[in-house]
């Protein structure tokens, strides 16, 4: 049998949330030092130019920029955290840029880029459009009309050019994110992204105590039928049995190819009773269909071993007796499942 206790030990990588959310982090964590070190010499400016009120907010936003740089070392900040420093920038460049024209105006880009890469992608859009409405305004209202329009178009591009640049990393991610949890040849989720689940399920387990049970299938006698049609078609017929089992389970469940002709089947809020009438039905429907492959209809069984999670089990072990009764299965003439 594929499935050893060993094989489940290696340590969960990191996902491409993980890695984006971190980096985001330090993202934020620059932009707020660095936004504080910026605007500290432009409170005295201000102040020196006599303009007590945009000396107090800059004031005050530096305070509160250092202190999000603090806490953001060592947490993920929250969105309103995030928004309200955002808005204090915003709010400076607008006001800046009533009272001081184009040296305020030029404040407009970095501010922009800032709102479009530390929110949220709905906030992000709907910040970045109302402050450049209002960097607009006080264009219009601040600046000489050629200068004014101008810098709005300039502004305009910057926005477009980084919510571009936001959209392009998202869909890069979410690229990256199904690159690495499912496998290249089935489609279904991959062996590594299992590991990182099983943790999920395990906290979740010990939070809510729901029932939940896994199913190990291993296709039977699949080396003869690979010697007898080839690799390349016996890869087909993988992708045609991994698209059954996705088939013949619930969407809230979830399939895994953790060998080369062996499935997991995790299945949320089912008991061993339940997981097993879900394994015979599949078990039955598995052996009935006509899988398909030029000038050939080959007819296919699987064993499958079952098992619920016990309290204070770790993953490895409810693996480990799943993968047993796998074993049962196939020693006592396969194309069966067997209960733990
Ligand atoms: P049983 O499980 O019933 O004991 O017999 P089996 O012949 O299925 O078991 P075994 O584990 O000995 O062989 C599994 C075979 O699956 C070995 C290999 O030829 C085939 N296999 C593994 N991965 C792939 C793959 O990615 N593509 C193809 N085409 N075949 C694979
Ligand atoms: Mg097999
Ligand atoms: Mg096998």
């Amino acid at each position: 049998m594929e499935i050893t206790q060993k094989k489940y030990q290696a340590k969960a990588q990191n996902t491409t949330e993980d890695v984006v959310s971190g980096f985001t982090r330090k993202v934020a964590n620059y932009t707020q030092w660095g936004a504080a070190v910026i605007v500290a010499p432009l409170a005295i400016v201000q102040g020196v130019a006599g303009h007590w009120l945009m000396t107090a907010w800059l004031a005050a936003f530096c305070v509160y920029s250092l202190s999000l740089a603090l806490i953001s070392r060592h947490q993920n900040l929250k969105q309103r955290q995030l928004l309200a420093f955002v808005s204090m920038l915003a709010l400076a460049a607008s006001y800046s840029t009533f009272i001081n024209g184009i040296n305020g105006f030029v404040w407009s880009f970095p501010v922009m880029a800032s709102i479009v890469f530390l929110l949220r992608r709905k906030w992000a859009v709907v910040s970045a459009f109302t402050f450049f409405v209002l960097m607009v305004i006080a264009a219009v209202v601040a600046m000489p009309l050629d200068i004014a329009w101008r810098g709005s178009l300039s502004l305009a591009a910057v926005l477009v050019l980084t919510l571009t640049l936001l959209f392009l990393l998202e869909t890069m991610q979410r690229s990256f994110t199904r690159l690495a949890t499912t496998d290249t040849l089935t489609g279904v989720y991959n062996r590594k992204s299992l590991n990182s689940r099983l943790d999920q399920v395990l906290a979740l387990y010990k939070r809510n105590q729901q029932p939940v049970s896994v199913v190990i299938c291993d296709i039977d006698w699949f080396k003869p039928i690979n010697d007898k049609y080839g690799h390349l078609q016996g890869d087909r017929l993988l992708v045609q049995a991994a698209k059954l089992i996705r088939q013949s389970v619930r969407l809230s469940d979830s399939v895994y190819r953790v060998g080369g002709e062996e499935f997991l089947i995790l299945m949320p809020e089912t008991d061993a009773g339940g997981a097993a009438k879900a394994a015979e039905q599949l078990r039955l429907r598995f052996a009935e269909n006509e899988f398909k492959l030029k000038g050939a209809s080959p007819k296919m069984t699987l064993s499958a071993g079952v098992a619920q999670l016990r309290t204070g089990e770790h993953w490895t072990d409810w693996l480990e007796r799943a993968d047993k009764r796998l074993y049962q299965a196939k020693e006592s003439g396969r194309n069966q499942v067997v209960n733990d």
